[in-house]
């Protein structure tokens, strides 16, 4: 804990000054205009990525930037992401994986998360473990050595890191505050990865069906 008291002391001292007068300015209410949707691990820092300052994004975390589907939607993100599209009214939404994020792996390695039911199921709610990808990837994974197995692991995670991101982005779309202001054009989705090492944001590319460095 003293790493974060000492953190928040020295906020008080050299950080709060420089945001002191948005803050205040923002005391009331809050008009952010984009939703990002990323995930709880600690290397992922969302602000800081984009250089945002107070009031500019507004944050839904958790294990693997999940969505579910509105009819599997019974958590609190759940009502998180209404408030936001309905009241706050953003204009984006931006569901952002990341590099060698631990709920792929889960995906990849589902004997790992035995003891783990929380996980399992919320893995399970949004439906990742049906993505046709997972299985034939598991399978030809098992051929390889050692070393090529790291490779191709890593490889593997990236890329079910990429249809992760996309398989949100679909689920998104089936809730109907979302569909609704999409077909209004008020509303646009976005999919990033950002890669943890090289602290670089890839984007999903509707031209190309690629992710494309931002
Ligand atoms: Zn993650």
């Amino acid at each position: 804990m003293k790493s974060l008291i000492d953190g928040y002391h020295r906020f008080r001292e050299e950080g709060y000054g420089e945001l002191a007068e948005r803050l205040r300015a923002l005391a009331e209410e809050q008009h952010p205009t984009k939703l990002l949707i990323t995930c709880s691990d600690s290397r992922v820092l969302p602000d800081r990525i984009v250089s945002a300052l107070p009031g500019d994004l507004f944050v839904i975390r958790n294990a693997g930037n999940i969505v579910p589907p509105i009819d599997e939607c019974r958590n609190g993100d759940g009502g998180t992401l209404e408030y936001a599209v309905s009241v706050l009214k953003v204009r984006h939404i931006i569901v952002c994986g990341h590099s060698n994020c631990g709920a792929i792996k889960a995906m990849m390695h589902p004997e790992e998360l035995e003891g783990l039911p929380m996980v399992r199921g919320w893995l399970a709610h949004a439906g990742l473990d049906t993505t046709p990808t997972r299985p034939e990837g598991a399978r030809s994974l098992m051929r390889l050595s050692a070393d090529e197995l790291h490779a191709e692991e890593l490889a593997e995670i990236d890329r079910l890191v990429e249809r992760n991101v996309l398989t949100q982005l679909d689920h998104l779309r089936t809730h109907p505050y979302v569909a609704a202001r999409l077909k209004r054009d008020e509303l646009h989705l976005h999919g990033w990865v950002f890669d943890i090492p090289e602290g670089r944001i890839r984007a999903y590319d509707r031209g190309s069906g690629e992710f494309v460095e931002l």
